[in-house]
């Protein structure tokens, strides 16, 4: 959510944000007049509460010095003041409602160094890291892989759970395991909070960090439960301080173990093979809040980027970080890098970590604030980034991994998860 002064003061930023993120149901003239409406009747309301106190303390001192007829007579005015009041304070709140639903759909500017784009053909790479590797032999993607090493099970997966479902069987499971291990690892000694939270939450917490309204049709609902299944830890993880003045000497580092749930509505058709796009995965998510300075924010976004890169190269895979245009970004976004890894598969980079500066975006909505040093409450600034999401990322693990002799190269970080194992040998 932005401050409705801010955005009164530059509408053709926020018009023209709009237009690049392609937010079409954002209605600013609409919301500038509701807003018009709100103050006129905020301060009508002022007025006639003003007003009916003045005459309480006049009819008390009427009333005192005998002065009856006037005493009734101010009684009379207090009694028409009550009805117009109840009616004043209805469309008031009628108003306050209906600019919130508007604010809620107002898109966070980007920074100037976005790039400027229609989809993500024009986000624009940053870096390599690593050179994919040139196989000697034919290489398997990750679903032959596995069925081989019969450590992944897609038809029984989806026998089970429908569509887009998968199994992971034995070393294929303490590969799933082992890089959830190393992501928390690396983070804790980075000075992150290592937290498991809940993947079911109610409707208020993806309002407020930024998933709702919009994202519906996205997120699984429990039926009869008004509760809803998170598509990942960032909404929990920032929940969890709403309506909170936190401490923010430090930037207070999370990160969140959790299954998420999407419903990929829209992706029919697309990424339909193996392990890259399922409705159920699991993700340690790096979540940072700290003070309101882009400076700081900023930092703490190349931070978080850089903890991201630092487990890829724990696992020995090429990648590649892009910094992510506007017509790619959701509407919550101020700046974001995604970062791709080698797929050999896929003949292709793929995403597998994605990491957002939102400014104060979501603590707006959530009213997360601190005390700055001059002793003014603000709203802290609110990011997050992928530390890993797997089953995807045993995709590059198993492919870029493959030996000539049918075995899998386990990097040395993961080796102390999986038994102090150098690899996965070749199925007899
Ligand atoms: P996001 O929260 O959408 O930025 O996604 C973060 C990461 O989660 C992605 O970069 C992927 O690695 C992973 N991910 C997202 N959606 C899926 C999915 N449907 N299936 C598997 N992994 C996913």
């Amino acid at each position: 959510m932005l401050d409705m002064m801010w955005m009164r003061e530059n509408a053709e930023v926020v018009r023209q944000t709009a237009r690049w993120k392609k937010v079409v149901d954002f209605p600013l003239d609409e919301l500038l007049e509701w807003d018009d409406r709100r103050r006129g009747l905020r301060q009508e309301t002022e007025e006639l509460r003003a007003r009916r106190n003045a005459l309480t303390k006049e009819i008390e001192a009427l009333l005192r010095q005998e002065k009856l007829a006037e005493g009734e007579a101010a009684k009379e005015q207090v009694r028409e003041i009550g009805p117009r009041l109840t009616d004043v304070e209805a469309r008031l709140a009628a108003a306050e409602t209906t600019c919130r639903e508007l604010m809620l759909r107002a898109p966070n500017p980007v920074s100037k160094d976005t790039p400027i784009g229609e989809s993500d053909k024009d986000n624009v790479e940053i870096r390599r890291c690593g050179e994919p590797a040139a196989f000697g032999f034919v290489p398997r993607d990750h679903v032959e892989l596995g069925e081989w090493h019969d450590i992944i099970d897609i038809p029984r997966g989806v026998k089970a759970g429908g569509p887009r479902s998968y199994t992971l069987k034995g070393d294929g499971l303490y590969l799933h395991l082992a890089v959830q291990r190393l992501a928390l690892d690396v983070l804790t000694a980075r000075g992150f909070t290592v937290m498991d939270v809940p993947a079911i939450v109610r409707p208020e917490t993806l309002v407020r960090t930024g998933f709702f309204p919009g994202g519906e049709e996205q997120t699984y609902e429990l039926s009869g439960e008004n509760r809803w299944l998170a598509g990942t830890s960032e909404v929990p993880l920032v929940s969890l301080y709403s309506d909170e003045i936190i401490d923010l000497k430090e930037p207070m580092r999370l990160a969140g173990m959790s299954a998420c749930f999407r419903r990929e509505v829209g992706s029919a058709g697309r990424d339909v093979r193996g392990l890259y796009r399922v409705h159920q995965f699991s993700k340690i998510e790096q979540v940072v809040l700290c003070e309101n300075d882009p400076e700081v924010s900023e930092n703490m976004l190349q931070e978080i980027l850089a903890n991201a890169e630092h487990i890829l190269q724990l696992l020995e895979l090429p990648y590649r970080v892009v910094a992510v245009c506007t017509g790619d970004m959701s509407l919550k976004t101020h700046k974001q890098y995604d970062i791709e890894t080698w797929m050999p598969g896929r003949n292709a980079y793929g995403e597998t970590h994605s990491a957002s500066n939102l400014l104060d975006f979501q603590a707006r909505r959530s009213n997360i604030r601190y005390r700055g040093a001059d002793g003014r409450l603000r709203y802290c600034h609110t990011l997050n980034n992928t530390a890993a999401a797997t089953p995807r990322i045993l995709i590059p693990l198993l492919e870029n991994h493959q030996q000539e002799d049918g075995s899998i190269y386990i990097p040395q970080a993961l080796r102390k998860y999986m038994d102090g194992r150098e690899v996965i040998p070749a199925p007899t």
